[in-house]
């Protein structure tokens, strides 16, 4: 092998068993049935669960003024962010949101691997929660296992009815939250006690539903495995200075069952006690003393029931952690490690990242208190009218994209004696939009038949704002 091949950084993702994925492909997959596990990445995965369904349940409730403070109407084609009034001409911003949301991927990927997965991603959340309702109801793994595998009986019947009402509810109540995001929530509130909801706002609230049912319920570890594209391309963001969870096999390996008095000094085993904990406690039933697979979402869990088993043995902890294969193999300490992740690469996607989102800050703030949109009046073509005069006719849509009423008035300019003869000043309403009708009009000894180039200038009365838009004037044969 050549020493370039040598020196590439991708680490290898080891493929799935052959065997195993054929047979995968036929068989009905094992449940995987994860048991509960506390430590310090627990925590930090609920802390993920806590803040993100604090948002996303509790947003669609907050008022901002005399509406809701997000909500995203699309019969209006207006978007409300707080104090934001957005149109769908503002869809740069989205675009800008998702690639500073792509970049962002990149960037802790190439921190710490699948962070989004394993912390904030839905389907781990979702999952987390759900594992959480059956856990309460049924018990933890070994009774799960039991529960499953025993006969049918009233105990059975009555904890396997009263967990998928809870999971039913639970998965009705995000439907008609993410809705919530569409219509305003306490009409949508009112309407489903009054059962008075509407049919398309009913059908997104049960198909978004039964999305969560199945899949936080149902799929789980499936959707990570088969269904989402991210795990497929994670490797080429890995390298061997991403923080990953590791195995450290030159301290685990020899693996084996000892007895707690065993002094380890002494004996030709290694740190792994083989208790296969990691392996229980992983929500998508790998074992990672094999290396990384693509399955791992980087949850940390084995991570965290291999310290508390270390503890036990009063081993040093670490025997599974978030490390670097760079890491592992030079015996660096935990701030060499540190030191390596924050490499080029990591500070070149920080500083993209930080100064996109700068930019859209300034420009947002930049950003006019009115939109202008200009048609042409497909009714009135171009048409000579009394008085030796062509006149013009077009349509302007003003957008007032702030929470005041504005003052403004039009003017048109890039022919000689360009005439408005439409009212030039109007008022529009905080937050709506106006369609008006604008007559121009120019004298025919001053201009050539064919098409000028001509601009609306439309000037804010109550800001400094002037937004221009261009035209074309036709004058006929
Ligand atoms: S939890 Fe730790 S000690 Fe137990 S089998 Fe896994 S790696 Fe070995
Ligand atoms: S191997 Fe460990 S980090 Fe990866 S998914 Fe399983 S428990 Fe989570």
């Amino acid at each position: 092998m050549s020493s370039d091949s040598n020196d590439k950084k991708v680490i290898p993702i080891l493929p799935a068993d052959e065997a195993a994925s054929s047979a995968f492909l036929y068989a009905a997959t094992p449940k995987i049935y994860p048991r509960t596990v506390q430590g310090v990445f627990a925590h930090w995965r609920w802390l993920g669960v806590f803040i993100t369904q604090l948002v996303f349940y509790g947003l669609p409730w907050l008022e901002w003024g005399q509406r809701q403070a997000v909500l995203f109407d699309l019969g209006a084609r207006r978007f409300y962010v707080f104090g934001l009034v957005l149109y769908p001409q503002d869809f740069i911003y989205l675009t800008g949101l998702l690639v500073v949301s792509a970049l962002s991927l990149f960037l802790f990927t190439a921190v710490a691997g699948r962070l989004w997965c394993g912390y904030a991603c839905p389907q781990t959340v979702y999952s987390e929660i759900f594992m959480y309702i059956e856990r309460k109801i049924e018990g933890d793994r070994s009774a799960r296992m039991r529960l499953d595998a025993g006969d049918y009986s009233l105990e059975k019947g009555v904890k396997k009815t009263y967990k998928h009402i809870v999971w039913l509810g639970f998965s009705i109540w995000t439907g008609f939250t993410f809705v919530g995001y569409f219509t305003p929530i306490q009409v949508l509130a009112h309407e489903f006690m009054t059962l008075g909801v509407g049919p398309w706002e009913a059908f997104w609230v049960f198909f978004y539903g039964f999305a969560t049912y199945g899949n936080a319920g149902f799929m789980r570890e499936q959707v990570c495995k088969h269904m989402c594209p991210y795990a497929r391309f994670q490797s080429a963001m890995f390298d061997k200075d991403t923080l990953v969870v590791t195995y450290d096999a030159e301290r685990g390996e020899p693996r084996g069952a000892r007895s707690k008095k065993l002094d380890l000094s002494q004996s030709s085993l290694g740190a792994c006690v083989d208790c296969s904990l990691c392996v229980q406690v992983c929500p998508t039933g790998i074992d990672i003393r094999k290396g990384l697979q693509y399955e791992c979402i980087g949850c940390g869990a084995c991570a965290d029931v291999c310290d508390e088993v270390m503890d036990k043995m009063n081993y040093p902890r670490g025997l599974v952690k978030y490390s670097t294969e760079n890491a592992v193999t030079e015996h660096w300490t935990h701030s060499q490690t540190l030191r390596h992740v924050f490499r080029p690469r990591v500070v070149v996607y920080t500083l993209i990242v930080w100064t996109l989102i700068a930019a859209m800050f300034v420009s947002l703030s930049m950003r006019p208190p009115f939109k202008v949109d200009v048609e042409r009046d497909r009714k009135s073509l171009a048409r000579e009218v009394e008085g030796g005069m062509i006149e013009n006719v077009f349509r302007l849509q003003i957008m007032n994209a702030s929470e005041t009423p504005q003052r403004v008035h039009i003017q048109a300019d890039g022919l000689p004696g360009l005439k408005v003869l439409t009212d030039p000043d109007l008022v529009v309403d905080a937050a709506q939009s106006r369609w008006v009708v604008v007559r121009l009009q120019v004298s025919i000894e001053k201009v050539s038949p064919g098409s000028h180039p001509i601009h609306f200038e439309i000037d804010g009365q109550d800001s400094t704002a002037v937004v221009i838009e261009k035209a074309v004037f036709i004058v006929p044969r």
